[in-house]
């Protein structure tokens, strides 16, 4: 049997329709809503991002802003571009292009964003309000793993989920969010020095992979009825793949999200989402 394809694509049009009303309402009363970007250097994959979530704000009724620094940039310059945009009164969120070029500490940059203008979650007040259980912007890709599991009835009560990578952005935050009262999975945390990896993942009612290996997943790795999370985005001479070789692992599934078209849209979804309601807290 074929597993359902858990369509991030689907998802994430629904979720940004909901925004783009929520923009609507803000807009009658006179509030326009701002996401603005700060891209550094001249990366590629960054740049093709950036453009998408401009792509997204906009089509959402959002102004954009799409503020871009040469390679050359130092962290003093990155710094001065976050300041400039904490005082703007139109920018009600804004996004840090991660990772930054050589040389330059992006995660000291994410620092200085004010926390009420995090549209990526990714401050370490609102980190520390996710470890609390508090209210506040989701990281970006993490949330977006949560409202897809969500849409689709995915059981998450009393389930083994295993995330393997445990970068800031994804793994860690992600646990949190699975580990979550209510929403009540056992999480474990791989990474490179996990031992016997396939046996572990095997293990798993929803396996998450965020590690950047194309096709590293096979169908060893995975539970017959498993839900697969797919986050890796690798571009490869095929074009782009995840880390779950999707043909050898969707006959043992029971779900799965596709790369592209899983992960990726929710990523931008959920950006979008939380910067509607860091402008509707500005106004309430
Ligand atoms: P990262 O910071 O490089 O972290 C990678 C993680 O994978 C680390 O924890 C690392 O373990 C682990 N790892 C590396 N090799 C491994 C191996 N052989 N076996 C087991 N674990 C291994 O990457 P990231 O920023 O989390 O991103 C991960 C992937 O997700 C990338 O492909 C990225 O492009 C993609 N991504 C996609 C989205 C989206 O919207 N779809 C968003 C963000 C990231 P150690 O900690 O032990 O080194």
């Amino acid at each position: 049997m074929s597993a359902l394809i858990l369509s991030g694509k689907d998802v994430s049009a629904a979720v940004r329709a909901e925004v783009a009303d929520r923009v609507a309402a803000l807009d009658q009363k006179g509030r326009s809503v701002g996401l603005a970007t700060v891209l550094v250097g001249d990366d590629a994959a960054s740049k093709i991002y950036v453009r998408n979530k401009h792509r997204a704000a906009e089509a959402a009724g959002m102004l954009s802003f799409d503020k871009q620094l040469p390679g050359t940039a130092s962290q003093a310059d990155v710094e001065a571009l976050i300041a400039e945009l904490n005082a703007d009164e139109r920018v009600d969120g804004m996004i840090v292009q991660l990772p930054l070029p050589d040389g330059l500490d992006g995660e000291a940059a994410v620092e200085t964003v004010d926390p009420r203008k995090d549209a990526d979650g990714l401050h370490p007040f609102n980190l520390g309000r996710l470890v609390l259980s508090r209210s506040g912007p989701l990281p970006a890709t993490p949330g977006g793993i949560m409202r897809i599991l969500n849409h689709y009835g995915i059981e998450t009560s009393g389930r083994t989920a295993v995330i393997v990578g445990r970068s800031f952005l994804v793994g860690r935050p992600l646990a949190l969010l699975l580990g979550e009262k209510g929403v009540d999975t056992t999480v474990v945390q791989a990474h490179s020095r996990t031992p016997d990896l396939a046996g572990v993942c095997r293990e798993a009612d929803i396996l998450v992979t965020a590690v950047g290996r194309p096709k590293m997943f096979d169908e060893r790795f995975v539970k017959p009825g498993a839900t697969v999370i797919d986050v890796g985005i690798n571009r490869t001479d095929d074009g782009l793949v995840g880390d779950v070789d999707f043909d050898a692992v969707v006959g043992v599934a029971g779900a799965i999200t596709p790369v592209p078209g899983g992960v990726g849209p929710m990523t931008i979804a959920t950006l979008l989402a939380n910067t509607v309601a860091l402008a509707e807290a500005k106004n309430n």
